[in-house]
């Protein structure tokens, strides 16, 4: 029975590498999010054969009762709360490894009266500690981003040392526990140190770092459940650990570096607080606005366009309205293409997930470092929804917040056209300058709403 478990493991981790595998390109993502579900639900029968804790029967109602829970919140959710809900799923793994790290500490120490080996007790520190950090601080992370709590950092002075105290202490009181673990006293503590460090690193982070730092428990919820995995000595727990914990944080570099920010500068928070340096003291911009019907002849007489997708265009869901303008551009030999920011958005992937999902061909999503060069030459550019990923002052004003970050040279073509509500503020919470450039132009208004005005105009000019 053991091999056939531990074979069932083997093929359990093969899927879930050629999950994540799949999951590197959008066309085949689908396939890799099966394939790594059907590992899931192997690895599951097979832990709970090996328990012999229900029945087949009872396993079934079980999964039937979790999946339909599962599906419930997958239909429900929308594409703009994916954060918050990956937030909440990285804090239930924290809670599930903090669990079972308690229960074994105790089952052991206090049913058993056994001495915990020495990798059994590094293994259950490590998931008290990183699963308790990983527990709070999604479940702060969750409240932020759905804004049950405010988003702005909140920060006060010997923060830092005030967290490195603490985690000198839970260094302390580990071995205390390894040294005297009878005493339920100290296992207690380092769980309300871990809690409390849970808390204390997420709450100065706010603003545009919340998908980086979500990025980073997720990473941690991984690496807790490989600790999980050697206290209960289980090779698949092991292994899709150590899988979530590795692509967690090469996610989390992605992002660090598509905006020009170290990790540590992430994590030491504060960022987006002090909006108002550099853009906002400058002069007032001065802009020019665009109606429908104008816009609808831009994009009559142009030969070339190019679409910068961001946040607003997932809020406004103008995806669908994407493709019709395509369509309608198309029609009349436009070269139409859409240029992707890493990380615009609210996650990675994001405008990409969205604009399949509206039939958008892949070959049509360039990719910023591929797109940069071709702005200078083109007609118009549409911004729908974008704000951050086209802010100049990443180029030319080392007093922004977003300075040094990679943008989208949106600013260099011919006319600019940019679809949002007002002139209300990106996820940095800075002004943009792009605005008030000579060859720009707003259209306000929802994205779908007037991007649906353009195109009705285009139909009935041709
Ligand atoms: P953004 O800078 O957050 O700006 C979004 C804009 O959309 C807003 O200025 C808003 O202006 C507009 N908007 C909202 N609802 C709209 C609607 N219904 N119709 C039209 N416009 C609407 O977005 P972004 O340019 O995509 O930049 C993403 C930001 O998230 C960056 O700061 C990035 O660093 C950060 N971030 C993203 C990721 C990721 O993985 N994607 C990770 C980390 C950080 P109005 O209110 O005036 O309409």
């Amino acid at each position: 029975m053991s091999n056939i478990v531990q074979i069932a493991y083997l093929i359990a981790s093969v899927l879930f590498v050629l999950g994540i595998k799949f999951l590197g390109k959008t066309k085949d993502a689908r396939r890799g999010n099966m394939l790594s579900a059907v590992g899931m639900l192997i690895a599951i029968v097979a832990t709970l054969t090996t328990l012999e804790i229900m029945s087949f029967v009872e396993m079934f109602a079980c999964m039937l009762v979790g999946g339909a829970i599962g599906l419930y919140y997958a239909k429900k959710v929308e594409m703009t709360q994916i954060p918050e809900m990956v937030a909440l799923f990285n804090g239930f793994g924290g809670m599930a490894s903090l669990g079972v790290a308690l229960s074994d500490h105790f089952f052991k120490t206090q049913v058993q009266g056994v001495e915990i080996d020495t990798v059994n007790s590094v293994s259950i520190i490590a998931s008290v500690l990183i699963g308790g950090v990983t527990f709070t601080g999604s479940v702060v992370a969750w409240l932020k981003l759905n804004g049950k709590v405010s988003g702005q950092p909140i920060t006060f002075s010997g923060q830092h040392l005030l967290n490195l105290l603490l985690l000198l202490t839970f260094l302390g009181v580990a071995v205390m526990t390894y040294l005297f673990q009878i005493e339920p006293i100290y296992i207690t503590i380092l769980v309300a140190i871990a809690l409390l460090v849970g808390v204390l690193i997420v709450i100065p982070i706010g603003g545009a770092d919340m998908p980086v730092v979500i990025s980073l428990l997720n990473s941690y919820s991984g690496m807790a459940a490989c600790a999980t995995g050697f206290i209960l000595n289980n090779n698949v727990l092991i292994v899709a650990g150590s899988l979530v914990g590795a692509s967690g944080i090469i996610l989390t570099q992605i992002m660090c570096k598509a905006m020009n920010r170290s990790l540590m500068n992430v994590l030491l928070g504060g960022f987006g607080q002090t909006t108002s340096a550099g853009a906002q003291d400058g002069p007032s911009i001065v802009i020019k606005e665009i109606g429908v019907e104008e816009s609808a002849m831009l994009f009559d007489s142009a030969s070339s366009v190019i679409v910068v997708p961001g946040y607003g265009m997932a809020v406004a869901q103008a995806q669908h309205v994407m493709r019709e303008l395509m369509e309608q551009c198309e029609k009349r030999n436009i070269d139409f293409r859409f240029a992707i920011h890493p990380v615009a958005g609210r996650m990675p992937g994001h405008m990409n997930v969205l604009l399949a999902e509206a039939n958008i061909s892949y070959d049509k999503l360039i990719e910023m470092e591929s797109i940069n060069d071709d702005f200078a030459n083109t007609d118009i550019v549409l911004v729908v929804g974008a704000n951050d990923v086209v802010n100049p002052a990443a180029r030319t004003n080392p007093q922004s917040p977003i300075y040094g970050m990679p943008i989208l040279n949106a600013d260099k073509a011919r006319t600019v056209i940019v679809s949002k509500r007002s002139m209300g503020k990106g996820y940095a919470g800075i002004e943009n300058e792009l605005f008030g450039y000579p060859n720009c132009l707003m259209l306000f208004g929802d994205a779908k709403q007037t991007l649906t005005k353009v195109v009705g105009e285009m139909k009935e000019m041709s």
